[in-house]
């Protein structure tokens, strides 16, 4: 399969701003490609940044068929750039597709094409500290019908930009508020597929308690209301005093997260075993405040891990480590990124270089 690339002219390009936040600036290119069932995937290429053309009955709007990834470029010290495991994105985003029933990319074109935009913008990986490019793979329904169905033709497209280091003032706990009433996911249902509609569905607490001064809502089990699964979008992990990293098992509700993956490879070789386990989250609490679990970390591409320092359930704050960042956390952080960014080995060949 070709792609066809078509680059802006030098003086017509944007610059990489130097303050950066999340996911308000675009680079200068994208990437597409459309699929219409009789022919197949189609006009794949990398071209200047632009708007779509959306029939105002295009069944993405009206019944959701979406699906999204999200990966990094980091700037190397010696001015290279690095991706993290994205082969691992193309293969989740076929596995996304395939539960919203849509059609397949053929996986190294979609490879392909991310290296093909990276390359096109490389100007626009920022090389500050902590900061990356970050890469917006996504797919929607464009078919113009009413009818409920799977729809007959799809935009596949990747967009980019640069994003600042998510831990602004250094490596500070979030506060999660864990949802006893409303659930994100149900086994059987869609959140292990990565579709805009778990997002759309966890909204509403998400709002609810940022009022209430909390980042982050943890989700539990939608069935018995009791078993943790994750934070929207990280995964979680408890850190115990012996040093063992427990994460929720991939319950079929539970987005398999591929940073999540990584801490579950990383953490042994660190002398840190780990565990796969349905967590309870009154044992969890429990844990909590008898000391036996030392530390709560989030894990996921957008802040590679998030301590936890406080979590609320109902009606009451039960506080990690005095609401510090640990050193079990800070470990991990550390030994990631630096492979992320090049300055460590990569003993796990994660990495893809562009250039
Ligand atoms: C993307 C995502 C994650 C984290 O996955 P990574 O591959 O580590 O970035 C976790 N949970 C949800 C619901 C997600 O959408």
């Amino acid at each position: 399969m070709s792609l066809n690339v078509e680059l802006l002219p030098a003086d017509k390009r944007g610059v990489c701003p130097q303050e950066l936040s999340f996911g308000n600036a675009f680079s200068d290119h994208m990437f597409t490609q459309q699929y219409d069932a009789d022919i197949g995937w189609h006009d794949a290429a990398v071209q200047p940044f632009h708007n779509f053309t959306l029939h105002p009955a295009a069944s993405v709007l009206h019944y959701g068929q979406e699906i999204f990834e999200g990966l990094k470029a980091y700037r190397r010290a010696d001015g290279g750039i690095n991706l993290f495991r994205p082969d691992q994105n193309v293969l989740r985003f076929n596995l996304s597709a395939d539960r919203l029933v849509m059609p397949r990319v053929d996986e190294h074109l979609h490879l392909k094409a991310i290296k093909a935009l990276v390359q096109a913008d490389q100007t626009w990986v920022p090389d500050q500290s902590g900061a990356s490019l970050y890469i917006r793979p996504a797919m929607f329904a464009s078919t113009p019908k009413l009818g409920l169905g799977a729809a007959s033709s799809y935009m596949h497209f990747i967009i980019a930009g640069p994003v600042g280091p998510y831990f602004k003032e250094g490596f500070n706990p979030v506060s999660v508020y864990v949802s006893d009433v409303c659930r994100r996911a149900v086994i059987g249902g869609i959140g292990e597929a990565k579709t805009g509609g778990n997002y759309a569905a966890s909204l509403f607490v998400g709002e609810e308690v940022a009022r209430k001064g909390y980042t982050q809502v943890l989700w539990l089990d939608a069935i018995e209301g009791r078993y943790v699964e994750e934070v929207g979008a990280m995964n979680i992990c408890f850190a115990y005093k012996d040093g063992t990293i427990v994460t929720p098992a991939l319950s079929g509700s539970i987005l398999a997260g591929i940073t999540r993956d990584s801490i579950l490879r990383l953490a042994p070789t660190l002398g840190y075993p780990v565990k796969e386990e349905r967590l309870d989250i009154n044992t969890v609490l429990g844990e909590i405040e008898s000391g036996e679990i030392t530390e709560v970390f989030g894990c996921g591409t957008a802040a590679a891990i998030s301590p936890v320092g406080r979590l609320a359930y109902k009606g009451r704050d039960y506080v990690v480590n005095d609401n510090q960042s640990g050193p079990v956390a800070r470990r991990l952080f550390n030994e990631l990124t630096a492979i992320q960014y090049g300055t460590a080995e990569d003993p796990f060949s994660w990495i893809q270089s562009i250039d």
